[in-house]
């Protein structure tokens, strides 16, 4: 359920927050996103998710997104709507624009939403899918609003019982998942893909990255045949083991490498919670 919205400036009630039909953003996709992790009425790593989004915003070319602005709003929907646990989804878009025109001069549109959540299971099941990342394409690596891809892999992976569905990247490469990162143990050894891969910069993986530790790896896709543990990065299922992946059971699982990621990634999260 969405609990409170923040709309061009202030507090709105969720059944009436309305954005305009001729948004870019809605007409062709042209927005940026972060989803933050909301605990007990705080935000986690926020940050780090300003910072993301004023830099998907760049790579989109929309205008510099005042960061205090967004601030401010996640604060005010964290107190209308204070839950245990929550995910902020901030939305800016291009702002309203005559149809088949550019993008408006209208100015953008900021949104906050509050919504609350549950906590993820430690273990999921995840599939493979054919369709490729583009590592080389303009919106490599930014989180844009454009995740009609995402949404098609991701209800292939509900179809198979499945929460998740990994990318290899258009050189064969393991990249990500529609909303996760991926990282693999080999013997015994961490490992992630690179940015390069054309993976998001997720927040999770550089924090498992810094907490943790793990090799940036440039690995084949199939190197998820042989891999003795896999995982999972994201805000809303901080480190999540597989137990299968496709009709590979992955038995055990979380295995030795993924309990100890988890355990130091949940220690250090709730010690800090802008790290
Ligand atoms: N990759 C993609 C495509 C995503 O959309 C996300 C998160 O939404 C991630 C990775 C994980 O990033 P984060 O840990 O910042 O949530």
């Amino acid at each position: 359920m969405t609990l409170a919205i923040w709309l061009d400036g202030s507090l709105r009630e969720a059944d009436s927050a309305r954005v305009s039909v001729l948004d870019h953003g809605l007409t062709v996709g042209d927005g940026v996103f972060e989803t933050v992790k909301a605990v007990d009425g705080q935000a986690f790593a926020l940050t780090r998710h300003l910072h993301r989004l004023a830099g998907s915003a760049r790579g989109l070319g929309l205008p510099e997104p005042d960061l205090d602005e967004v601030r401010r709003a996640c604060a005010a929907v964290l107190e209308a709507g204070p839950v245990p646990l929550g995910r902020l989804r901030i939305t800016y878009t291009g702002g309203v624009s005559p149809l088949g025109s550019d993008r408006g001069t209208a100015g953008p549109t900021l949104v906050v939403a509050l919504v609350e959540t549950e906590r993820r299971p430690d273990t999921t099941a995840v599939i493979t899918v054919p369709w490729t990342r583009n590592e080389r394409g303009a919106l490599a690596g930014l989180k844009t609003t454009s995740y009609g891809e995402n949404v098609v892999a991701l209800a292939r992976a509900r179809e198979r019982g499945a929460s998740e569905a990994l990318f290899a990247n258009t050189l064969g490469r393991l990249c990500e998942g529609t909303g996760s990162n991926v990282f693999v143990v080999l013997d015994g050894e961490l490992h992630t893909p690179p940015l390069a891969s054309g993976c998001l910069a997720g927040i999770t993986r550089q924090l498992v990255l810094d907490w943790v530790g793990a090799k940036e790896t440039d690995l084949p896709f199939d190197v998820l045949e042989r891999a003795e543990e896999i995982f999972l990065t994201s805000t809303t299922r901080d480190v999540q083991a597989l137990h299968r992946l496709d009709e590979r059971p992955l038995p055990g699982a979380p295995g030795p490498v993924t309990a100890r990621a988890m355990r130091i990634f949940a220690e250090r999260a709730a010690d800090d919670l802008d790290p």
